[in-house]
C-alpha cells in the first residue's frame, strides 16, 4: 500500500515536487527539537490542484496528511506521528512552494496570498503600497501565512490590531474528500449562515490543508517610536497599562515585558547592546504609532509613569538603529537560544491584573518542587496577559529539569492558571505538546463539540491525526 502510494505521489508531482524522507533534512523536525517524524514522502505541491491530488491519493490509500509551512511552530504540530495507534503512515505536505504574492490590492486594504507566503514577504508587499500588514513576531521571516492561520498566530501587535484571526477576511482549503472550500470573499460583513472560514482559523492542520488567503491589510503609519523602561515592579503593571492604553487612544500598539536575565543573556551571547545602565528585574518594551507624531506621547507616558514611581529610568529609541536594538533583544528573548538549559515551558495567558500574582504563584511553585536554584523565566505579552514562562533548573549551560521535576511543576502551574481565570495555550496552540494537559481546562460539552466539528469535516481523521484539542476529544470522556 504505501510503494503504491509514494509512486502514486510521485507520478503527481513530477521530480521537484517531492523529496525523499532521507533527503528532506530539517522539515522532519520540530523547531524545538522535541518532536520528529519520519513520513513516507515529503511532497511539495506548488498548485491547489497537486495539493488536492495528495490529498485525494493519501484518502484512497488511508495515509495521514501532515501540513507544514515555516516549521516555526512551538507545540510539535508540523511534524509526523511516526507510531499512530492505527499504524498509519504519513505524507508530510509542505506549503513552500505555494509561495505566490497574488495580488496587494490598498483600495480595498487588503492581500490575495498563497499559504506558503511568508509573513515578512506579505508585510514587504504591504509596505510597498503603504500599507501595512499587522501580524508580526520574531519568526516572520520562516512562518508562513498558512501557519498562522492554523495557529491563530499572534504576535506582537495583537494588543491594538487582534491576533491572526482578525486579519483573515477569507480562505481557501482542501477538504478530505478532496474538494476545495472556496471562502476567499474580501468582504468584511458576510452573515450568511455558519463563517466557515473561522474553522481553519486555529485548527492546527486537522481539518484541512489552507492554500489561499485574503488578509486584511492596515494604514501604513508613518511615526512610532519605541520605549524600554526599567520598573520598580511588577505590581504596578495593571496601572501601567491603563496608563498606556488611555494616554494616546488606539495608539498603543506593543506593551511586553522584559526579565534582566533576558537582557544579560541577549548582551552575553549575542552582543546585543544593554538599553540603558539602570538595572532593574523587569523592564517594559513599548511601541506607540500613529499618522502624527507621538514623541510627545511617549514623553507624556513617561513622566506620569516616573512621577508615581512606576518606572526608575527609560530610554526612548533616537534612531532606526537603536530602535532596531530593541526589537532584535525582544526577538531573541525565548531562552533556547540564549542559554542551553532546559525545564518546563508555559504559553500562558491570565487576566493582565492577575500578571503579578501568577508570576509570583509560579516562583513559588518552581522553589517548591525544583528547589532553590530553579529559575522562573518570563517574558512576553504582558499587554495581552500573554506570558512565556520557563522554569528551569537553573541560569547554567547543559542544566535539565527532571522528567518527574517538569511533570510536577506543570501540573502545579497549570491549575495555578486555570485558578487565576487563564489559559495554558495563549497562542502556541496545542500540537502534540499540551494533548495530556487539556482536560483541566475544557468541559465535555467543549470535548463533544469539537469532536463533531472535527467528524462532519475530516471523518476519517486524515489531516495531522493525534494532535489539537479534538485529538483528546477522540479518547477523552471526562464524566
Ligand atoms: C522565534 C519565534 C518566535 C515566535 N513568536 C511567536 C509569537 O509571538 N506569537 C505566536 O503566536 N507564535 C509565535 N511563534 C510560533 C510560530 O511562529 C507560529 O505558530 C506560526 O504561526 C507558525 O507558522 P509556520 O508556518 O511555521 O507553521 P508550522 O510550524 O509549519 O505549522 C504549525 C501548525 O500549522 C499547521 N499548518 C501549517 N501550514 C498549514 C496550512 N497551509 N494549512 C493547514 N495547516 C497548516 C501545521 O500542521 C501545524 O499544526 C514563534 C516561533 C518562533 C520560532
Amino acid at each position: 500500500m504505501t510503494e503504491a502510494l509514494v509512486a502514486e505521489l510521485r507520478d503527481a508531482l513530477g521530480p521537484r515536487g517531492w523529496l525523499d524522507p532521507a533527503d528532506a533534512g530539517s522539515v522532519l523536525t520540530g523547531w524545538r527539537k522535541a518532536y520528529s517524524g519520519t513520513p513516507v514522502l515529503v511532497a511539495r505541491p506548488d498548485t491547489v490542484e497537486a495539493v488536492r491530488a495528495v490529498v485525494r491519493a493519501c484518502a484512497d490509500h488511508a495515509a495521514a496528511v501532515v501540513t507544514q509551512g515555516g516549521n516555526t511552530g512551538l507545540s510539535g504540530g508540523s511534524v509526523p506521528i511516526d507510531d499512530l495507534p492505527d499504524g498509519r503512515p504519513s505524507v508530510l505536505l509542505l506549503t513552500t512552494r505555494l509561495n505566490r504574492i497574488e495580488s496587494v490590492d490598498s483600495d480595498r486594504f487588503t492581500a490575495t496570498v498563497q499559504a506558503g507566503c511568508t509573513i515578512e514577504q506579505v508585510q514587504q508587499a504591504a509596505a510597498a503600497v503603504d500599507r501595512q500588514l499587522a501580524m508580526d513576531w520574531g519568526a516572520r521571516g520562516t512562518a508562513t501565512v498558512g501557519g498562522a492561520i492554523a495557529t491563530n498566530a499572534g504576535g506582537l501587535n495583537v494588543l491594538r490590531y487582534g491576533n491572526t484571526r482578525r486579519h483573515v477576511l477569507g480562505v481557501e482549503a482542501v477538504l478530505a474528500d478532496g474538494r476545495v472550500f472556496d471562502g476567499l470573499r474580501a468582504l468584511r460583513k458576510d452573515n450568511t449562515g455558519y463563517d466557515l472560514k473561522q474553522l481553519f482559523i486555529g485548527a492546527e492542520g486537522t481539518l484541512g490543508v489552507v492554500t489561499r488567503a485574503v488578509l486584511e491589510l492596515e494604514p501604513a503609519l508613518a511615526h512610532h517610536r519605541t520605549l524600554f523602561a526599567a520598573l520598580t515592579g511588577l505590581d504596578r503593571v495593571t496601572d501601567l497599562y491603563g496608563l498606556a492604553r488611555s494616554i494616546d487612544v488606539g495608539g498603543l500598539v506593543a506593551f511586553e515585558l522584559v526579565p534582566e536575565m533576558g537582557v544579560a543573556a541577549a548582551v552575553d551571547v549575542l552582543g546585543i547592546t544593554r538599553p540603558i545602565d539602570t538595572r532593574a528585574e523587569w523592564y517594559l518594551m513599548a511601541r506607540f504609532s500613529g499618522s502624527e507624531p507621538v514623541t510627545d506621547t511617549v514623553t507624556r507616558f513617561l513622566s506620569a509613569a516616573a512621577d508615581r514611581g512606576w518606572v526608575a529610568d527609560a530610554v526612548v529609541a533616537e534612531t532606526a538603529a537603536q530602535e532596531a536594538n530593541l526589537w532584535l533583544l525582544r526577538d531573541e528573548l525565548p531562552p533556547g537560544t540564549l542559554i542551553d538549559s532546559k525545564g518546563a515551558k508555559f504559553d500562558a495567558a491570565v487576566p493582565i491584573d492577575r500578571i503579578p500574582e501568577f508570576q509570583r504563584g509560579v516562583e513559588a511553585v518552581a522553589a517548591r518542587v525544583c528547589g532553590p536554584e530553579a529559575v522562573v523565566f518570563s517574558f512576553g505579552h504582558l499587554g495581552d496577559g500573554n506570558l512565556h514562562v520557563y522554569v528551569l533548573p537553573s541560569l547554567e549551560h547543559g542544566g535539565r529539569l527532571a522528567p518527574d521535576l517538569v511533570a510536577a511543576v506543570t501540573a502545579e502551574v497549570d491549575g495555578l492558571i486555570w485558578d487565576l481565570g487563564g489559559t495554558i495555550s495563549a497562542e502556541h496552540g496545542i500540537g502534540q505538546d499540551l494533548l495530556g494537559r487539556l482536560t483541566g481546562q475544557k468541559s465535555q460539552v467543549e470535548f463533544d463539540l469539537l469532536r463533531a466539528v472535527k467528524a462532519a469535516l475530516d471523518p476519517t481523521d486524515l489531516f495531522n491525526p493525534g494532535k489539537g484539542a479534538q485529538a483528546i476529544a477522540h479518547s477523552t470522556r471526562l464524566d
